[in-house]
């Protein structure tokens, strides 16, 4: 059996239907949900709900009994996170599951992104923890840029702070279904592999995709780290998220998300979304 955490998430489902597409037995499956209510519809397709809260370690224990696989999705509480995560991997441990999949971030152990630091940690836990386990570094989904593409679309504008950094985005629907691979297949126990998009684009490109989605022109504005905080700043942001957009700004510019290799491809047997088609499903 495969228990899924963050089953309820755009991501978990995304994995569940790609496991069913793949021909996994729905009861095979087990959905974990910090709020069982909001996978009644999972339970509807036969697959068994479970309450796993990250934050509740007896939970987290009752869920991981008796679960030969784990597709432990990283959560979305920033900060809050390698505790989080920690729960599972001990959970996994005690159980003496057979396989942990970890969806982390791209050179999660040497990267600079402020985003790399729990991924990194969490890594780290995995490894002295022994389970037998495969990492999945996820760069960016392409659906991230859903909000920007919309706000582009009106204005004719994307400003941004990444320079002329890129980002080798694939659609959730991609990692999901490399997640599924990985999960099904026998073997990968020990790979870490770095999971993007066949084709880094820049934020030119970007503006072109937006422009070719939106069906009017789009234009990059690159803006400096100062000239992007107090355009956020006049717009209403507070300085959390202001830091935060900024932080993950300067990553792109300093080449965070920029390599792909073509390993999410090969794992998933078919090229991946491109950028155009990949926004056009998002907006
Ligand atoms: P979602 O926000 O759609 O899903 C997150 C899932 O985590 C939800 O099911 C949520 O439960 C669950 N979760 C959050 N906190 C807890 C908790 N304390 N205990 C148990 N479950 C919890 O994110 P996505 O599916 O889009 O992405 C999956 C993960 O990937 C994110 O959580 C984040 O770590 C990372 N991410 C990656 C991005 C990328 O571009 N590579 C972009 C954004 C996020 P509930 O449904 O109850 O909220």
């Amino acid at each position: 059996n495969i228990l899924i955490t963050g089953a309820t998430g755009q991501l978990g489902r995304l994995t569940i239907d790609s496991l069913l597409a793949r021909g996994a037995d729905p009861q095979t499956i087990i959905a974990g949900a910090r709020d069982v209510s909001k996978a009644a519809d999972l339970a509807d397709r036969g697959i068994r709900v479970v309450a796993l809260d990250y934050d509740d370690t007896a939970s987290v224990s009752a869920a991981l009994d008796g679960v030969d696989s784990v597709l432990l999705i990283s959560g979305s509480e920033v900060g809050r996170r390698t505790p989080q995560h920690k729960a599972v991997i001990d959970a996994a441990k005690a159980a003496g599951v057979s396989k942990l999949v970890y969806t982390s971030a791209p050179k999660a152990t040497t990267s600079d992104l402020i985003l790399a630091p729990e991924h990194k940690a969490t890594e780290e836990l995995i490894a002295a923890s022994g389970v037998p386990a495969v990492i999945l570094r996820n760069n960016w989904y392409t659906e991230n840029y859903a909000g920007s593409a919309a706000q582009a679309a009106e204005t004719g504008v994307l400003a941004a702070s990444v320079g002329e950094g890129k980002v080798a985005s694939a659609s959730r629907r991609d990692f999901a279904d490399a997640a599924a691979v990985v999960l099904l297949e026998d073997g990968h126990i020990g790979e870490v592999y770095e999971l993007a998009g066949d084709a880094a684009w820049d934020f030119s490109e970007l503006a072109a995709a937006i422009g070719e989605v939106a069906g009017r022109p789009v234009e990059y504005r690159a803006l400096s780290t100062d000239e992007h905080t107090a355009q956020l700043a006049a717009a209403g942001l507070d300085e959390g998220t202001i830091g935060f957009v900024t932080g993950l700004d300067a990553g792109i510019r300093g080449g965070a998300l920029g390599d792909t290799d073509g390993t999410l491809a090969r794992l998933i047997g078919r090229p991946t979304t491109p950028l155009v088609e990949g926004l056009r499903a998002a907006v």
